[in-house]
């Protein structure tokens, strides 16, 4: 499990990477709003924990932002303000929890991991992507009338394209994604289940391709009609 977390209390920064890092989570942690919408736009992470006062961008606005991108990994809000409004503006944004500071570890702790069991009702609708769909209940892509099902690690990796569609996906986060950040999958794990992937893709008789850009990773095109 992969959190992002965009606080900016360097004090609080610390004492949670420390708390996360010993229940075996890996954290990526970053101090504005900007920066943080950026690293949440990659759509790797699994829960995001997301302070509402920020510099640059509030947590509102990224949230916005990161639920009209379409990724919808679930959001943790954390704010030092109790009001109730608060409340109802961050949930109205998007986000899937809220706690008020101070809180408890344990109580984050809990909250984090209903939010992780929670993650594949929130993100249950459908995927597509030019003339590809991806229905996620039951792992099956479709073009027209042709549909074929895929398994769970290329399921995975074609939703983590899906929901990325303008952006270049490397292959540490196709791992992070499909295999866990404390798996061992080689480098050719990912090109092995692309290739599988991209056999499915042919099969239905979409003009989706997945590209590489060497050195960098993959992303979705759809491909001219000649
Ligand atoms: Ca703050």
């Amino acid at each position: 499990m992969r959190i992002l977390l965009v606080e900016d209390e360097s004090g609080l920064v610390d004492a949670l990477k420390a708390i996360f890092t010993k229940e075996n989570y890996c954290v990526d942690a970053l101090m504005d709003g900007v920066s943080g919408l950026d690293y949440a736009l990659t759509g790797i992470y699994d829960v995001i924990i997301l302070d509402i006062m920020l510099p640059k961008r509030n947590g509102l606005e990224v949230l916005k932002e990161l639920r009209k991108a379409q990724i919808e990994t679930p959001v943790l809000m954390l704010t030092a303000k109790s009001e109730l409004e608060d409340k109802i503006a961050g949930l109205d944004c998007g986000a899937d929890d809220y706690l008020t500071k101070p809180f408890q570890t344990g109580e984050l702790l809990a909250r984090v991991r209903a939010m992780t069991r929670r993650k594949g009702e929130i993100t249950s609708q459908d995927l597509s992507f030019g003339d590809l769909n991806l229905k996620k209940r039951t792992r099956e892509i479709h073009c027209d009338s042709a549909s074929v099902k895929l398994g769970l690690k290329e399921f995975v990796l074609l939703e983590t394209l899906m929901l990325n569609p303008k952006q270049i996906i490397s292959k540490e986060q196709l791992i992070e994604k499909v295999w866990g950040f404390d798996s061992e999958a080689e480098y050719n794990n990912v090109e092995v289940y692309v290739s599988f992937v991209r056999k499915k893709i042919i099969f239905v008789g979409s003009a989706v391709q997945i590209k590489v850009n060497r050195g960098i990773g993959y992303y979705l095109e759809m491909t001219e009609s000649e």
